[in-house]
């Protein structure tokens, strides 16, 4: 999309290369680019890709160590998630949320279906899933898509910004993108046809304007994004209050698993850090040594 809004359909320079960073594909949905343009043809040939100021892989499906970005120059990443029909797990959360600042972007928590929380049991949930991240610092917006309540103050939040937003099927992405902006999900439907009749149908992100002002990218299909290579060490860093608790840690190489004199493990047991927050730092930790 160029600055006046118009589109046009361009490829890539034959050879184009970017240093350092071995891709399927050069060039990704958010990425900044010049292009030489054909007027006899009114297509276009992307002759250079700016630096990017983040972007997300997708975990990797082989062994080829290739990386497939998804997306480029995100402002800001949101999660769906629900605590009822279906319960979105926390440690699907966490795990997005540490993904989202490891690529240094700023996350935000929905839940949805807000509506069906009426009884005691799910409605004190809610409360649980929202204050474990609010206490953190992330943005929890609480929303009924098909009744529209907190639609608003979301539509506030990505006035003007490149929000990602994903979340486990079923969780009400397509109602609540429907909701922020009727035409959205006719839209996002029709590109999906056209990449279906490829073979490439489950890995693809898609950019859509938002009338009120910023953009939405949706990754259909894709689950769950790839973690950045990192220490083991590196990774309390991306679990802001287990950071924050790790400056009285007795050793300053502690990860916080069965070291004496922890004190990210002193605050768990004094509920300062919720459980379920400390378990996805172990459950990632594992996964990365
Ligand atoms: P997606 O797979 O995340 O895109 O989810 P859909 O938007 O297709 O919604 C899945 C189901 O949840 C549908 O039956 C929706 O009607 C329902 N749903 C979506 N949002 C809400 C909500 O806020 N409240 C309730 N009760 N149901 C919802
Ligand atoms: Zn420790």
């Amino acid at each position: 999309m160029f600055e006046d809004e118009s589109v046009m359909e361009c490829r890539l320079r034959g050879n184009y290369r970017i240093k350092g960073l071995r891709t399927t594909s050069p060039v990704a949905v958010g990425d900044r680019v010049e292009v030489l343009v054909d007027t006899t043809e009114g297509t276009g040939v992307i002759e250079y890709i700016e630096e990017r100021e983040n972007y997300i892989i997708r975990k990797s499906v082989n062994l080829s160590k290739e990386a497939h970005v998804i997306a480029a120059n995100l402002d800001q990443a949101l999660l769906i998630a629900t605590v009822h029909q279906p319960r979105t797990s926390y440690g699907f959360i966490d795990r997005f949320l540490c993904t989202a600042r490891a690529y240094n972007i700023p996350a935000a928590v929905v839940i949805n279906k807000i509506d069906l929380n009426q009884d005691e049991e799910p409605s004190q949930l809610e409360e649980e899933y929202s204050s474990c991240y609010e206490k953190i610092g992330y943005p929890v917006f609480k929303t009924s898509a098909i009744n529209n309540d907190g639609i608003d103050q979301l539509k506030d939040w990505m006035h003007n910004k490149v929000t990602l937003v994903s979340g486990h099927s079923g969780v009400g992405k397509s109602t609540l993108l429907n909701a922020i902006q009727p035409e959205l999900e006719i839209r996002t439907s029709e590109i999906s046809e056209v990449h279906n009749k490829g073979t490439h149908t489950t890995t693809y992100a898609e950019m859509h304007r938002l009338d009120f002002g910023g953009f939405i990218i949706d990754t259909p299909g894709i689950k769950e994004f790839g973690l950045i290579d990192m220490e083991a060490g590196e990774l309390s860093h991306y679990f802001p209050e287990i950071f924050n608790a790790s400056e009285n840690c007795k050793f300053n190489n502690c990860l916080h698993v069965n070291e004496p004199s922890c004190a990210v493990m002193n605050q768990v047991k004094e509920n300062a850090i919720p459980e379920t927050r400390y378990r996805s730092y172990l459950s990632i930790l594992e996964s990365i040594r």
